[in-house]
This record gives C-alpha cells, sequence and structure tokens, in this order.
C-alpha cells in the first residue's frame, strides 16, 4: 500500500534529519538490497540503508572501517567490458539474448535504444516507464541501456539500475547483468553467479511491480542473462540464468522487513548519523538502533566490524554464528550459556540447557580421562 501524501512528506523528512543536515542520500542499489534481505531482522541495517545514510563513511567515522567493496582496478575493468559488450548499439548484447534465451524470435535487427536520460531518480524512472510501456507494444526487440526502476522496500522507494532490460518481440521482459568474472568452458565460480542472481532478482521484482501497473501486464522472465568474459578473453559469453529460487526467497525476506517509519518512531528525538558528529555521539546514535550481527555481515555490510566488536562485548552469542544462536534457544549471552552448562542457571527441562549440561560432564570426563592417562604415563 503506498504510503498517504502527507506521512509520506513526513517520512522523507524525519529520514532527512537522520542523515544530518546537507548529507545527501546514498541510493540504495540491488547488491545492497540483496544483503539487506540476507539479514531481514536486522533493523539498524534497515533503518540506515532505507535512510540513505552512507554506512562506509558511517563505519570510518565510528572508528571501524570497512574492509570490503571492489577496487578501482576492478571497477574500471567492468566499465571498459561492459562498454565492449554494449558498442554497436548493443548489437552482440542482444545476439545473446536471443541465442539464449528466445530463439523463436525473429533475430533482433534494428533493434530500438530508447533515450532515458532524465532529471533525478524519479524523473528516470518515469522516463524507464514510459520506454518501457512503448517498447512492448511495437513487437520489436527494444533495448534499455542502464534503466531505473523503483521497488518499496520497507516503505520506503529504493532506486535501482540493472546493467539492462530487454524488451522481446513478444513483449516480455528481461534483465541483463554484465560481471567482469570469466565465464569458463561455458560456467563460472558458483558464489559470483550465486551473487548476481540474488542482484539480478531484486530487478526482477522491480520490473514485476511496474508491470503489475501496465494493462495488460508484460510477463517479466524469470531466467536472467548473465554475460561475463570468455575465458580470460574480451569477449563476451553468456548464460541463461533460473531467478526463481532467488526471487522468491528475496520477496519473503523483503516483506518481513520492518517499516522504516517504525523503526524510526522507536528513535530518541535528535538522533543523527551525521559522519561528522564526534565517534561518541554516532556511536550511541548507532546504538540506539537493535542490530543482530552474525558473522555472515563481515561480506556484506559496511558496519560489521562495528557491530562485530560490539557483539562480542555484549557476549552475545550471535557472534558465534546463526546455527549456533539457533541451537541455543532462549540463553543470549555466552555468560548464559556457561551458566547453563555449570548448572548454575537456566532449566534443566529446555533441551539446550540439558544438552549444555551433558556437554559439560563429558567434557569434564575426558578431561579427568586425560590428567589420569597423563599420570600413568608419568
Ligand atoms: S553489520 Fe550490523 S548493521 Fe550491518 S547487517 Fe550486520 S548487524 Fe546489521
Amino acid at each position: 500500500m503506498p504510503l498517504p501524501r502527507t506521512r509520506e512528506k513526513k517520512l522523507r523528512q524525519r529520514l532527512a534529519e537522520l542523515r544530518g543536515p546537507e548529507v545527501p542520500a546514498k541510493a540504495l542499489d540491488a547488491r545492497a538490497l540483496a544483503a539487506l534481505a540476507a539479514n531481514p531482522g536486522c533493523r539498524r541495517r534497515a533503518l540506515l540503508d532505507g535512510a540513505g545514510v552512507n554506512k562506509a563513511a558511517l563505519a570510518g567515522a565510528l572508528g571501524s572501517p570497512a574492509a570490503f567493496g571492489q577496487s578501482q582496478f576492478a571497477l574500471t575493468r567492468g566499465n571498459a567490458f561492459e562498454a565492449r559488450v554494449k558498442a554497436d548499439g548493443g548489437a552482440e548484447l542482444l545476439r545473446l539474448v536471443h541465442e539464449k534465451l528466445d530463439r523463436r524470435a525473429e533475430p533482433p535487427s534494428d533493434a530500438e535504444l530508447p533515450e532515458l536520460t532524465a532529471i533525478g531518480p524519479e524523473g528516470r524512472t518515469a522516463r524507464t516507464t514510459h520506454a518501457l510501456r512503448d517498447a512492448t507494444a511495437t513487437g520489436g526487440w527494444t533495448l534499455l541501456d542502464h534503466p531505473m526502476l523503483a521497488l518499496d522496500v520497507a516503505g520506503s522507494p529504493a532506486f535501482l539500475e540493472p546493467d539492462a532490460v530487454v524488451v522481446h518481440p513478444d513483449g516480455s521482459w528481461t534483465v541483463v547483468e554484465i560481471k567482469s568474472f570469466p565465464m569458463l568452458d561455458g560456467s563460472a565460480d558458483p558464489a559470483k553467479v550465486g551473487a548476481a542472481a540474488r542482484q539480478a532478482a531484486v530487478y526482477v521484482l522491480a520490473l514485476e511491480e511496474l508491470a503489475a501497473r501496465l494493462d495488460p501486464a508484460p510477463a517479466v522472465r524469470h531466467h536472467v542473462l548473465l554475460v561475463c568474459p570468455k575465458d580470460f578473453s574480451n569477449l563476451a559469453t553468456a548464460s541463461a540464468v533460473d531467478i526463481r529460487k532467488q526471487r522468491a526467497v528475496t520477496a519473503r525476506q523483503l516483506a518481513r522487513l520492518t517499516r522504516v517509519q517504525d523503526i524510526a518512531d522507536a528513535l530518541p528525538e535528535g538522533t543523527c548519523f551525521s559522519p561528522d558528529l564526534p565517534a561518541a555521539e554516532l556511536t550511541a546514535a548507532v546504538e540506539s538502533v537493535p542490530a543482530t550481527y552474525a558473522p555472515e555481515c563481515l561480506s556484506a555490510c559496511e558496519l560489521a566490524f562495528h557491530c562485530r566488536d560490539r557483539s562480542r562485548a555484549d557476549g552475545a552469542v550471535t557472534s558465534l554464528g546463526r546455527s549456533a544462536r539457533a541451537e541455543l534457544g532462549g540463553l543470549t549471552t555466552v555468560e548464559d550459556v556457561l551458566a547453563a552448562a555449570r548448572g548454575e542457571a537456566g532449566d534443566p527441562a529446555d533441551p539446550a540447557v540439558a544438552a549444555l549440561r551433558r556437554a559439560a560432564e563429558l567434557r569434564a570426563e575426558a578431561l579427568g580421562g586425560a590428567v589420569e592417562g597423563g599420570a600413568t604415563c608419568r
């Protein structure tokens, strides 16, 4: 349900206050959304991303800078490869879409390449919507280079920019992802393909939201085209990737995200995440939003080092990983776990407590045996 205009305006104002005066909003990209959907219980990330806070700058100001991201060299190489794939009006890219996804259609020649430039993300999104609607009605091939799509995330719009969207002669839409990692003998690193598929799933969801507003609603294909360098050359090769599973998981996770408005409403008056503030003030602001740290955050969120330090300092079992956390049931700190194992606390009928006590007994037995064994040896 869209927010009423005044409420939406109020929310935007509140989010701008949270970013700080004169701090521009950082647009959410599909990579960030895929990561956000991977940890839907984290209110801290949902709020910071929803407010457009630059988490890398925030982590630096907190004294725990992020240690991941693409190198400048990788970005330049990726951009050069993408430009090559899209040269000549996208002829090679359209050939690959035809070959991998729609062989029955007429081969693409004289494809349309609509102009999509406009002022601001809202303007670009409107331009993309018109271009997609017009292209769907033409019955030919159309290539949209860097269209802009909007997706409602926790009550706020996120603007997303896929590498390309292709409209087929039958009016259906395909997402194209261009990556610079190599495809060797037709297959690529499964972890990288998985990350690309999760990202593409976010674009597919945004396209489906748009398609649902058109009448008749065009079909959004659930096979996306992944384009990569062939072996270690500069030549392009491609593979159709089925993203149905990633789409279903991401849709479910995004629906579970707590609404940004509710998180913002629970914050103390005057909370602000501007990186210009003193570290102590920023730390208090960040700590006022609950987080659910897990080791997976280290490869997905810029605040990971900060949250990990806090989680360790609090003795939270989440820092041990999600599976350990799940098995420990209601025991949330390492101190609780040790007390339960020693028999000083916890309900013995609780399976987690019973398992801990049994483990402690076995450990004591093993250590006792080791001491006796050592004595025999002497
Ligand atoms: S690093 Fe912190 S803010 Fe980021 S997802 Fe993990 S717990 Fe949330």
